[in-house]
């Protein structure tokens, strides 16, 4: 036996054979090479034969089986059914298209198997560094901090409890919201993500110490209503706190007055929160930074890498303005977290100290191979791309008499629905009701065609197909093709409705 025979033990789940693993992986890495360059002859999204749920009934193997046949299951039975966002003809929702280099840099952070909680390593590093980026981004000043997440809807909720700590000091770590602060109130548009309402219930605030302050015409929050409502909650007694205004809203794409909001913030002495889960990224693009003017003065921003930036799932993130605030709201002395000034228990601060996670993936490695390899220049053309397509589906539907707008296209989101003349459109409640459910169809027939996947939702009242053009790869041909597909789709389901 050689010494390094010897050296692994039985048990351990390294292979017997590396040559032999290094194939399989090989082959592995080339059906995605395969499956991202050939992605536009698949059908966006197929619908999921009940075999192939039923693969995945089965209970647990007590003995191995072979690496191989995992993988022809994941070929076959997996990757054609999965959710599509990252094909060009994706516009559902507002989800990224991923990108190849970071999906190596995944399979890279996966090899380390870093722990990015804390301690002394460079992958802290590497997170720091994006988050220095992060920083410049925004115009954030040094003692700013910010933290790797799973999504926008952990960052939002991490700046309210950072915004919680801040007003009712940290005594409510210790008390809870009702001994310390049981008076505190926040506000937010009826544009808001519902992740916002969901913090508050989280933080243990209730969703009824939400304001949800109405939008103006152009789906922004109203400002003068957003005033009123924090005079109301002073004149209660209550201590407004929080104010999360939007970069994009989810459903249209709207921006909130942020600088006007910043204005009234200071004032009222609220913490400004910014949700920028997509929207805030467009600050790379040059033609729509312009239009987030007054981010640069939030206390907070939540947004996500893995929407515009296009980096792969999951990958989130938070910016704090005052990052001894944040640090306040999560450290906590434990004697088995116990830093030194050197060795592997060095680096203090560590990022655990500035979220509720402890063990944490290493997310920020994808992210940095995508700033790294592409840069903020082609990024920031990505994501004014998009928004380019979306004045070009905004045309075309205004140039199709069949279609019509139903809200304002202020960055890369167009809703839209079929107009169906047979019925008169909006005349009486009936009507709409015909309408929304024709529209509805036309979205799920548009889905499982797998030419294009739009999602849907409720404008004013009426149902809207929403294409939310997020995706780095999609291109006028994938937009005539959302468009050839309602159309035909809508005449056919028209006749019979
Ligand atoms: C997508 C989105 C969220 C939620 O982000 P996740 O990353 O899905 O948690 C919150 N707010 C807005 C405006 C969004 O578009």
């Amino acid at each position: 036996m050689t010494t390094e025979q010897s050296a692994t033990p039985p048990s351990s789940l390294d292979p017997a054979d590396w040559q032999e693993l290094r194939a399989q992986g090989h082959r592995m890495l080339d059906d995605m090479f395969d499956y991202l360059e050939h992605l536009r002859e698949r059908p966006v999204w197929q619908p999921i034969p009940q075999s192939v749920r039923a693969t995945f009934q089965a209970p647990a193997p007590g003995k191995p089986n072979d690496l191989a046949a995992a993988h022809q299951t994941f070929m076959q039975d997996i990757l054609p059914y999965a959710v599509g966002n990252s094909h060009p003809g994706f516009m559902g929702w507002v989800q990224g298209g991923g990108n190849p280099v970071g999906m190596l840099a995944d399979m890279l952070a996966a090899g380390l198997n870093a722990n990015v909680g804390g301690r002394n390593q460079i992958p802290i590093e590497v997170e720091w560094q994006v988050m220095r980026w992060v920083r410049d981004f925004f115009g954030f000043p040094e003692a700013a901090s910010g933290l790797f997440v799973t999504g926008t809807s952990m960052a939002n909720l991490i700046a309210l409890w950072v915004a919680r700590t801040a007003a009712a000091g940290v005594e409510v770590r210790q008390q809870g919201v009702a001994g310390a602060a049981p008076h505190l109130v926040a506000y937010t548009s009826a544009g808001a993500h519902g992740c916002i309402a969901q913090a508050m219930d989280l933080a243990g605030l209730g969703r009824n110490a939400l304001r949800v302050i109405p939008m103006t015409a152009d789906f922004e929050m109203d400002l003068s209503l957003l005033q009123a409502a924090i005079a109301a909650d002073r004149a209660a007694g209550l201590q407004p706190f929080f104010v999360a205004a939007t970069a994009g809203t989810v459903d249209v794409g709207a921006i909130d007055p942020l600088a006007a909001i910043a204005d009234l913030a200071a004032k009222e002495n609220l913490w400004f929160h910014v949700d920028g889960a997509f929207g805030a990224l467009a600050i790379l693009a040059p033609q729509i930074a312009p239009r987030l003017a007054g981010i640069e003065r939030a206390d907070s921003i939540a947004f996500d890498f893995h929407k515009w930036g296009q980096v792969p799932y999951d990958a989130g993130f938070i910016l704090v303005r005052d990052g001894a605030a944040h640090l306040r709201t999560f450290a906590a002395p434990v004697s088995y977290l116990r830093r030194e000034e050197r060795g592997l228990a060095g680096g203090s601060p560590w990022p655990c100290d500035f979220g509720p996670d402890l063990s944490r993936g290493f997310r920020a490695l994808k992210a940095w191979f995508t700033i790294q390899v592409y840069g903020t220049e082609k990024l920031g053309e990505v994501i004014a791309g998009t928004c380019e397509l979306a004045q070009y589906l905004k045309r075309r539907i205004e140039a199709s008499p069949m279609l019509e707008l139903l809200a304002p296209v202020s960055l890369n989101i167009v809703c839209f629905r079929y107009r169906c003349l047979e019925i008169l459109t909006g005349e009486t409640e009936s009507d709409t009701k015909k309408i929304d459910r024709i529209n509805a169809d036309i979205a799920v027939a548009v889905q499982e065609s797998g030419v294009a996947a739009p999602s849907t939702t409720l404008i004013a009242g009426r149902l809207a197909i929403r294409a939310a053009i997020v995706n780095h790869r999609t291109s006028e041909r994938e937009i005539d093709d959302l468009i050839d597909a309602t159309l035909s789709f809508g005449a056919a389901i028209c006749k019979i409705a």
